[in-house]
């Protein structure tokens, strides 16, 4: 957009994005009411209308709307219940519409637009209930004008004319509550959806994050972790501890307990190097029997006492299967990732590592 008119809407507006639909609504609503007023003031001019009542009229219909504006750009109108303001701001303007059709005269006909328009207002917000009540208020409003101008002025308001009229209105109004209602579950079934959407998304974000054997995070997810950490490196010249651990000979255990004792393990051992590591590291099913562990902001002789413990920790777990108690351990291996270095590069110079590691005689952490 245009940066004066944005400057310009963001003068008359403001900047939060509800005050915004709010601000703009009565700057509508305030458009509707110099609309109107200019209409009075043709009547007075072809002398329809007296020109002290409508002058006095204008002022004040022009003043109220000029005060909803300043409630609402003021931030005055967040205290109240209903910030829009919707129902003062439609009652006042059917108070002022029905003013304007005692003074109209012959020309009163050309009211009535501009009442169902005010009503529509209503159709962005209120409930069916609050509709139904403006609706009331309408119709109490004009009604009492009505009544009151056919027996001051009976030559012009005629009363069966004004009987008329009110039938006419007193039939509109439940059909704009009906509408009014329809809208509003429209609305209602749209906000359930977009939360249904909402909720249905972080499930499918959640499921795109996780391995669902072991609740860790899945590759792609870690891939996209690590890459994060080494821009952060790159941009503050830290550095940060790969590990990739590998279960011993597991698949001995598969052979000999099954499948579901395998898949068991490799639970367990989610569980016990999850309770092993630091908030702040991060740990990831790799694939297979393989898991990736991150050691954010952490050098390498740091990096490996902790493996070092994890690694005892492992070597000390029971997992119980069936009635039996499996043993396992696990190899590492480490690298530390420096600013500069490519994450491809850093994850193969641990898998080498791993690769020594098992070839010592597994059970051990090797740096590479
Ligand atoms: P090494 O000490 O050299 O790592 O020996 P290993 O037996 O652990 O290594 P290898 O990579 O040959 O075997 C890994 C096995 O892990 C093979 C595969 O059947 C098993 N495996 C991979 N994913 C799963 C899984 O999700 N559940 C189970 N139960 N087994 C799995
Ligand atoms: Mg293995
Ligand atoms: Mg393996």
């Amino acid at each position: 957009m245009n940066p004066r008119w944005r400057a310009l809407g963001d003068a008359l507006l403001g900047s939060e994005a509800r005050q915004r639909v709010r601000a703009a609504r009565c700057l509508l609503a305030c458009a509707l009411m110099v609309y109107s007023t200019a209409g009075m003031g043709y009547m007075a001019w072809a002398g329809l209308a007296r020109p002290g009542p409508v002058a006095a009229l204008a002022a004040a219909g022009l003043g109220g709307m000029t005060l909803f504006y300043a409630a609402i750009r003021s931030g005055a109108n967040l205290r109240l219940a209903d910030p829009s303001l919707t129902l003062p701001q439609m009652s006042f303007a059917l108070a002022v519409g029905a003013v304007a059709y005692a003074l109209a005269g012959l020309g009163r006909g050309a009211v009535f637009p501009i009442m169902m328009v005010i009503l529509m207002f209503g159709l962005y917000s209120l409930t069916p209930q609050q509709m139904r009540a403006i609706g009331r208020l309408a119709l109490v409003l004009f009604g009492a004008a009505m009544v009151l101008m056919a027996m001051v002025a009976p030559e012009v308001y005629r009363p069966e004319v004004e009987f008329a009229h009110f039938l006419v209105i007193a039939i509109m109004l439940p059909a704009m509550s009906m509408l009014a209602g329809q809208l509003s579950r429209l609305r209602d079934r749209l906000r359930a959806q977009r939360s249904e959407l909402m909720e249905a998304l972080a499930r499918i974000q959640e499921l795109a994050h996780r391995d669902e054997l072991t609740g860790l995070a899945n590759r792609r997810h870690m891939q996209a972790l690590i890459d994060q950490e080494q821009a952060r490196c790159a941009r503050s010249g830290g550095s940060f501890c790969l590990a990739v651990l590998d279960i011993d000979r597991f698949k001995r255990i598969n052979d000999s307990h099954g499948h579901p004792a395998g898949d068991e393990v490799l639970r367990a051992f989610a569980r016990e190097a999850l309770a092993g590591i630091r908030g702040n590291d991060v740990l990831a099913r790799w694939g297979g029997e393989e898991f990736m562990l991150m050691l954010p902001d952490t050098r390498l002789t740091a990096a490996r006492l902790g493996l070092e413990r994890l690694r005892g920790r492992v070597e000390a777990l029971r997992v119980d299967h069936a009635g039996t108690a499996l043993a396992i351990t696990m190899s590492a291996g480490l690298v530390e990732h420096r600013a500069g270095d490519s994450v491809v590069e850093s994850i193969a110079r641990a898998d080498r590592a791993l690769y020594q590691a098992k070839q010592q005689g597994r059970n051990r952490v090797a740096t590479g």
